[in-house]
């Protein structure tokens, strides 16, 4: 059996791939992470001829040890099919405009529910499929996730009507935009729950931990023939497959003559749970020529004080923003880098991790913070958000969602400190991952270009298309006439019951 898998809190747990992707999380609480990094043995040359597909197995193989050759090509063809909008799944916008030839836009989003969480959540589903017969489980699984917008219709999506899983998503009530919301609360299958919640996404995670956490619960449930696992991005299952197109968007710089082959490259990644840019974390590790990984928050900044100072610090309010995936206070894969940074001591991780629960706070060692230099922290305020959607849009007609805008903006601030005398010029090109649909936030990106953002999904979205002369995507004109199924809403500490509630 191939050992490959530990968690970042303990040291004796060692599971393989199969077994992390159906658990989740560790049961004290840790995250799984690879035990050794693997090579990647991929020649850059061979990228630009590669299809997505073929990317997504040379990549993810030595993740899954454990998946045999077939199995893993089952789950890619079943996941990366017509769902996607585009043949081409993730393609790569390489702006040609004046003065923004070194940035190119990975569009993430043409996926089911119009974010890059499909790009996970349309393999995941799969992935635990193979794993559920690989493994013998008997029970049935109950997939438990909390959202802060995307990931819950992602899960959705990928989980319906999969037989021998039920899948409840929580989200918060006020904290995600109408068409997460609609997305949402119009979900069909008959195995899906999706309940509201009256909190932020903070209290919605850490409620959804607990439960996972609750011993009792779990026993309770495995008498009644279920168990648990997580569409979260703490699950391995969500991270592996979202190194793939860093690798697949290389090799489009390389087939557009961007880059020559070994060339270093920037990215630029919207960040909420930390789970997007840790993805680029391992290409990096596995030898993609990845330079800056650029971490940009929204006025939630825990990470850009964290990468400045030393310090995770959640002691605040969280703040609702119009990036409201980014809405997290509580960076969960974060762990796994602090894992990484620690020379792989369980005992320093989850001595910092109870820091974090007990005290909301920690700090690092010097030596840890040298580790850290291949990330760059920052923030856009909500102002500099919006400008960056009028500004990217006005000069080259491309529309960015409020989630890109934060990146967008964060790089345009990067690259100008080397304009100023005695600072080397970074001079490298830079791919920014677009992370949703602009569609997706119509009101607030027409609010950014000056127009009218007021309206219901139908009015915004069609406005919007207007405006930039883009079509609507198809997900959500099929929205606006979808019947709402998931009426649902609690309080924070009924969280559980809900769960006992749907299972009984
Ligand atoms: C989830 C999400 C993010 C944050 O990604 P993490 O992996 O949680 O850091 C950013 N933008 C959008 C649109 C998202 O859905």
């Amino acid at each position: 059996m191939n050992i490959d898998y530990k968690s970042t809190r303990d040291d004796q747990v060692k599971v393989t791939a199969s077994q992390a992707i159906l658990q989740g999380i560790s049961n004290e609480g840790g995250l799984f992470v690879p035990q050794t990094i693997p090579d990647l043995d991929i020649d850059l040359d061979e990228l630009p001829k590669m299809t997505y597909q073929e990317v997504a197995f040379r990549v993810m193989k030595p993740y899954l040890a454990d998946y045999r050759d077939d199995e893993l090509w089952e789950c890619i063809n079943k996941a990366y099919d017509d769902k996607f909008a585009c043949k081409e799944i993730a393609p790569l916008k390489i702006l040609q405009q004046k003065g923004m030839d070194k940035v190119s836009y990975l569009e993430l989003f043409h996926g089911a529910t119009l974010a890059f969480k499909d790009m996970a959540l349309a393999i995941l589903p799969h992935l635990m499929g193979v794993a559920v017969r690989k493994n013998r489980l008997e029970e049935d699984i109950v997939i438990l996730t909390a959202t802060s917008g995307d990931t819950g219709k992602a899960a959705l999506a990928g989980f319906a009507d999969v037989p021998g899983v039920k899948i409840i998503v929580f989200y918060p009530k006020d904290g995600v935009s109408q068409v997460q919301e609609l997305q949402m609360v119009t979900q069909t299958g008959a195995n899906t729950h999706v309940v509201g919640v009256r909190g932020n996404f903070d209290d919605t995670q850490t409620g959804v931990k607990q439960i996972f956490a609750n011993q009792a619960i779990k026993e309770q449930l495995k008498q009644k023939g279920y168990v648990f696992s997580s569409a979260n991005s703490i699950n391995i299952g969500r991270l592996v497959p979202q190194i793939v197109y860093y690798y697949y968007a290389y090799g489009r710089l390389l087939a557009a003559n961007v880059i020559k082959s070994g060339e270093a490259v920037d990215v630029a990644v919207p960040t909420g749970n930390f789970g997007n840019i840790l993805a680029a974390y391992y290409a990096k590790q596995t030898g993609l020529p990845l330079a800056k990984l650029i971490c940009a928050s929204n006025e939630n900044k825990v990470l850009y004080d964290f990468f400045t100072t030393g310090t995770y610090n959640r002691d605040r309010n969280l703040v609702t923003t119009t990036s409201p995936s980014m809405d997290i206070l509580i960076s969960s894969n974060l762990e796994r880098f602090i894992y990484h940074i620690s020379g792989k001591s369980a005992d320093k991780c989850r001595e910092l991790m109870l820091s974090l629960t007990e005290s909301k706070k920690y700090t690092i060692s010097p030596m840890m913070r040298e580790k850290m230099a291949d990330f760059h922290g920052d923030f856009a305020s909500e102002a500099d958000t919006a400008a960056a959607i009028k500004h990217v849009f006005d000069r080259t007609g491309y529309l960015i969602d409020p989630h890109t805008a934060v990146a967008a903006h964060v790089y345009e601030a990067y690259q100008s400190q080397f304009g100023l005398s005695g600072t080397p010029d970074d001079g490298r090109k830079t791919i920014i991952t677009a992370a949703a649909s602009p569609y997706k936030f119509a009101g607030d990106v027409l609010r950014a270009l000056g127009a009218d953002g007021a309206g219901d999904v139908e009015t915004t979205t069609r406005r919007l298309s207007e405006i930039s002369q883009t079509p609507i995507p198809a997900a959500i004109s099929a929205l606006t006439h979808a019947p709402i199924r998931h009426h649902t809403v609690c309080d924070i500490d009924e969280m559980t019951k809900m769960v006992t509630d749907f299972l009984k």
